[in-house]
């Protein structure tokens, strides 16, 4: 069994904490990076403007905390654009991404659409998978990616480069949540964002990945591969608790992001239960 190997440690990717609050990242796009940075949020939310230039118009995906500072800076974005916002779109429903989705959107005059009716609020609109939003001068399709949690989503750019939102980071891996989240969902999702041969993926957290972005979606799977056998061996080694597994396979993680890990180690632990690899009763695990 050995260590999958991260791509990016080999790419010019910029230091945690060192990425520029706003970045014009091809024709298309813009990201105003909100200020609330924290050991699961990295270096902050990434939110997106998105939009064909010279139209007049953008679309708001993950607007991010309700925080006066980053609303600046989405306006002060919006204003170097020339564009309004014309509607405000949201990958999940966890607040780093969606808080600011319903006030930013009654502010701007702009519809809200999530895959989650609680996101998108009484007068806004269902994401439904596959569909494609035809919005200021551009296309988006809507890309199912349940797994980090149900409702999550991505959008798919005319260019080919996809917003993942917290489906993949910029840097490390992301959560699969407990017990919403869903390990197979997630699995088949990284596969369907291989699929679509992605030109980049822009990330809710961490930096944009150009360089190569399926190698990083083949290194996601590798993960979760990874973590399964480390779970398994740890249970060889005597592990009979969710928190003893943590213990001994997030052993190097800081322990800020074991509650995490203790998610993402459930979130495992009940697919592995499903395969009968595992049995599960309440936090005890033990081998079949
Ligand atoms: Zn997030």
């Amino acid at each position: 069994m050995r260590t999958p190997v991260d791509p990016r440690t080999s790419w010019d990717l910029p230091a945690p904490g060192a990425m520029p609050r706003t970045a014009d990242l091809e024709p298309l796009v813009t990201r105003v990076l909100a200020p609330n940075p924290s050991p699961m949020t990295l270096d902050g939310t990434n939110t997106y403007l998105v939009g064909a230039p010279g139209r007049g118009q953008a679309v708001l995906v993950d607007p991010g905390p309700d925080d006066p500072a980053h609303l600046a800076a989405v306006e002060a974005a919006l204003a170097a654009r020339d564009a309004r916002c014309v509607a405000v779109l949201v990958t999940h429903h966890h607040g780093d991404h969606a808080e600011a989705a319903l006030p930013w959107g009654a502010r701007f005059g702009a519809r809200v659409a999530a895959a989650d009716a609680r996101v998108a609020g009484p007068d806004g609109r269902v994401l439904e998978p596959g569909e494609r939003l035809a919005l200021a001068g551009t296309t988006l399709g809507v890309v199912p990616t349940p797994g980090h949690t149900a409702d999550h989503v991505a959008f798919r750019l005319e260019s080919g480069a996809v917003l993942v939102g917290d489906h993949v980071l910029g840097r490390g891996t992301s959560v699969v949540t407990h017990p919403e989240g869903d390990v197979l969902a997630y699995l088949a999702s990284l596969r369907r964002v291989h699929d679509l041969g992605p030109s980049a993926l822009y990330c809710g957290h961490g930096p944009e990945l150009t360089e190569d972005p399926g190698a990083v979606l083949d290194f996601y799977l590798a993960h979760r591969r990874f973590r399964e056998q480390q779970l398994l061996a740890a249970m060889v080694r005597g592990a009979g608790t969710v928190d003893e597994l943590v213990a001994d396979v997030y052993a190097e993680v800081p322990r800020e992001v074991w509650p995490a890990a203790a998610q993402s180690t459930r979130a495992t632990l009940a697919k592995l239960a499903a395969e009968g690899h595992v049995v599960l009763d309440g936090d005890r695990v033990a081998l079949p």
